[in-house]
Order: structure tokens, then C-alpha cells, then sequence
């Protein structure tokens, strides 16, 4: 195996578990990895660290273990049997109610570049790393066991996560099965996944517990869910007893889904609509008839040069929320972007705040569920931020 030396000192945020070594910290390499490869890791002092995938690029190595252990089967199924065990623990998987879960997210499970998330019969696995493409034929082994017929089918779908300077040629495809049964359930509400076109693994199953919150809130309400995608928040307002709901996503085929979705769980519910229209002019020519308001946007900011402009954004677009909500109105603002922190996500929206005059409350601070954990030594994990706000 190639054993990678770091330079002096670059052993310390390994000492603190931290999963990334990045290309800076590398003193040598004894042997010559190919991207995708596990590498044993040393200190410059030639102690063993930890190991990993290799990758060309600034991160350079993803921690798999701090222990020396061989990367096999045994190893994969140990990893995914922790991962289920925790999803069974908080209730998500085994559940009647809920087919739909997060299996593994990446570092926050130790299995840096790794997502697999489980829609009843079908877990759709995607690579976000060279070495995850690499090991996925082992993985998808290792996961078909430890579900003991939990699942019937493997999707496989990286071929937009993986880099592609690392010329791997990612197909997506089925490794295990092959069905297109794809409905799926989340807290006892329906839903198509089209983990074949649609955008991430099908669906976004970080707003399960969000989403069962707004229905709370929904009572008597007149909805508007802006960026609905496959209308997941609509479905949950219209079981919370909404007047009304209105779902909005510049995406056509989204909104075919979120008509599609809704059908399947109230047809015939005339209180919905449904409409392909980019947001901001949504919401710049709509009226003042919405009391609750979803804002939950794609990720404004995916690097950090892009930061000023991504909270330029959500202020921006917070402040045509708070213009137009009735008085007494609820706004659940989201973003989903990694680099935007919580602080600067509540400038940003205090600042809209500000900019409307109006009396707004905190109610609730949100984040993402359980099956999507953060790992202690690994803060970078935390991405989704939302805030319940009461608009007076
Ligand atoms: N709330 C959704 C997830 C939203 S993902 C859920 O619960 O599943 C972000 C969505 O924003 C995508 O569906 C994308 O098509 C849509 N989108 C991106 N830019 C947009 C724009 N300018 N106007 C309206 N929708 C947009």
C-alpha cells in the first residue's frame, strides 16, 4: 500500500479526528497512489495516523479510519451497520410511517464522500469522491447485506458529483435490482422520486422534520412554498388543514412532480395550484393573500467567493417576504448553502427585516434532521439553517 508522509506538524487537526488532509500538508509519498486509492498515512516522525481515499485536488485525502485496518467488506458493513443502527435508533428507519431516510451522510457517518439515502425499496447511492467511485461495486455489497431485504435495489447516481479532471467516467445505473416502483413515504405523506432525472438523490430528505413542523403551523393559512421542487412542504400544509397553497419552482418538471405528489395523497383538492415561474418575479407580482411563507432556495453560495453575493440574495429575497406577508404571518426561511454560517444567514434576514419596518419574532432556529448528523470533529458538516419567524 503507498504510504503518504506529512510534512512536520500537519498531524494536528488528524490528532483531533478531523476527516481531510489537504495537498498542502503532504511531505512525500513513498509509491505512486492512483486517484481513488486507500493510503496508509504517517507523521513525518513515521508514525501510522490514519487512512484513506486518495484524490487529486485540495482535498487530498478522506480519512476512513484512524485505525490500521484493512478497507474490505468487513469494513463497509461494519461502517453501514453503525449508520443503519443510528437511523433505527431515531426512529427513521423500520418505521411503518416513514420509508424515506438518510442511510449515510458522508463525514457526519466517517464515510467522507459518501451519501446513500433509502426510498422504500431503493437506496440511491451517490459518490462525491474518487474513492467512494472506486470502492462503490464493495459498497453496494456490503449494503445490500446488511439490509437484509430492506431494500430490492441499488441506484447509483454520481454522475454529476464526481470530479470530473479525475476522468472516472461515472454511469449512472442500477447495481443491484432494477425497479421503477417509485413511490415513496415520508411521516405517513406520499411521494414520486425521480431518482433517475431529478436533482440530488431524488428528493430532499433534510426537510423531513421541518416540513412535519410547518404542518403544525398550517391550520387556517394561506400557503405559499416557494422553491417547492416536488412540492414537499405543500403536502404537509394541506394535511395541516391549509385554506390554501400555492407551490412555485422555475423548474417545469418540478412542478409536474409536485402536481403528480399532491394528487397522490388528496385528489381532487382543489385548495392547490401550482405554478413554473421563476421566484422573484413570483413575488414580485403577487398580492399580500399568503400568511405563511416558505422560502427554501437553492444553495446561493456553493465557494466562498461567492458569499457577498449569495447573502445579497437571501436578503433580498427575505425582504420581499416581509414586504408582502399579512400581519401575523409565518415565514420559514431557509438556506442550504455550506459556506453561508448561521450568523451571517440571520444578518442577512435580520437585515430584510430591518429594511421592512416590521415587528418580526424568532420563533424557531432549524437545522438539518438526525439521519443527517454532524460529525463533532467535523463542524464543516452543518449546512442547513432555517428560521420560523412571526411577522407582525
Ligand atoms: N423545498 C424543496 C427543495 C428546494 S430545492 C423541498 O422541500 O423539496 C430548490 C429549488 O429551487 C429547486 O427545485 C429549483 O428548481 C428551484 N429554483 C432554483 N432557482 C429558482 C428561481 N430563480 N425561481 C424559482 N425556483 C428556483
Amino acid at each position: 500500500m503507498v504510504k503518504l508522509y506529512l510534512k512536520p506538524g500537519k498531524e494536528e487537526s488528524l490528532k483531533r479526528f478531523h476527516p481531510w488532509i489537504f495537498s498542502g500538508a503532504i511531505g512525500h509519498f513513498d509509491g505512486e497512489p492512483e486517484e481513488g486509492e486507500v493510503v496508509d498515512v504517517y507523521t513525518s516522525k513515521k508514525e501510522f495516523i490514519a487512512k484513506g481515499h486518495f484524490q487529486i485536488g485540495s482535498i487530498a485525502v478522506r480519512v476512513l479510519s484512524f485505525q490500521q485496518v484493512p478497507i474490505d467488506l468487513a469494513y463497509w458493513k461494519k461502517r453501514l451497520a453503525v449508520a443503519l443502527d443510528l437511523r433505527r435508533s431515531i426512529g427513521v428507519a423500520d418505521n411503518p410511517e416513514n420509508d424515506t431516510y438518510r442511510l449515510v451522510h458522508g463525514e457526519g457517518d466517517s464515510l467522507p464522500g459518501l451519501i446513500i439515502d433509502v426510498y422504500a425499496k431503493t437506496a440511491v447511492m451517490q459518490a462525491h469522491s474518487a474513492g467512494m467511485h472506486v470502492d462503490r461495486m464493495d459498497i453496494a455489497k456490503a449494503l445490500e447485506e446488511i439490509m437484509e431485504g430492506r431494500i430490492e435495489n441499488i441506484y447509483y447516481k454520481s454522475e454529476t458529483t464526481l470530479p470530473f479532471k479525475a476522468d472516472l467516467a461515472p454511469e449512472n445505473g442500477f447495481l443491484l435490482g432494477g425497479s421503477t416502483d417509485n413511490i415513496a413515504c415520508e411521516n405517513g405523506l406520499k411521494f414520486h422520486v425521480d431518482w433517475l432525472k431529478g436533482q440530488k438523490t431524488g428528493f430532499f430528505v433534510d426537510q423531513r422534520e421541518n416540513r412535519a413542523l410547518l404542518e403544525r403551523y398550517s391550520n387556517n393559512r394561506s400557503v405559499l412554498n416557494m422553491f417547492c421542487y416536488t412540492g414537499g412542504f405543500s403536502f404537509y400544509a394541506m394535511r395541516g388543514g391549509a385554506k390554501l397553497v400555492h407551490s412555485v419552482d422555475s423548474s417545469a418538471k418540478a412542478i409536474d412532480l409536485t402536481n403528480k405528489n399532491v394528487e397522490l395523497n388528496f385528489p381532487g383538492d382543489t385548495r392547490h395550484a401550482a405554478f413554473a415561474e421563476d421566484a422573484f418575479k413570483y413575488l414580485d407580482r403577487m398580492g399580500d393573500q399568503y400568511d405563511l411563507i416558505i422560502l427554501d432556495p437553492p444553495a446561493f453560495a456553493k465557494h466562498k467567493d461567492a458569499l457577498r453575493n449569495a447573502l445579497m440574495g437571501y436578503r433580498k429575497l427575505n425582504a420581499k417576504a416581509f414586504e408582502k406577508i399579512k400581519p401575523g404571518g409565518i415565514l420559514f426561511t431557509f438556506s442550504c448553502s455550506q459556506v453561508v454560517t448561521k450568523e451571517n444567514f440571520r444578518t442577512a434576514v435580520f437585515t430584510a427585516a430591518a429594511l421592512s419596518g416590521r415587528n418580526v419574532r424568532i420563533l424557531h432556529q432549524l437545522t438539518q434532521p438526525a439521519d443527517h448528523p454532524v460529525n463533532i470533529y467535523h463542524p464543516e458538516g452543518e449546512y442547513l439553517k432555517g428560521l420560523v419567524l412571526y411577522v407582525e
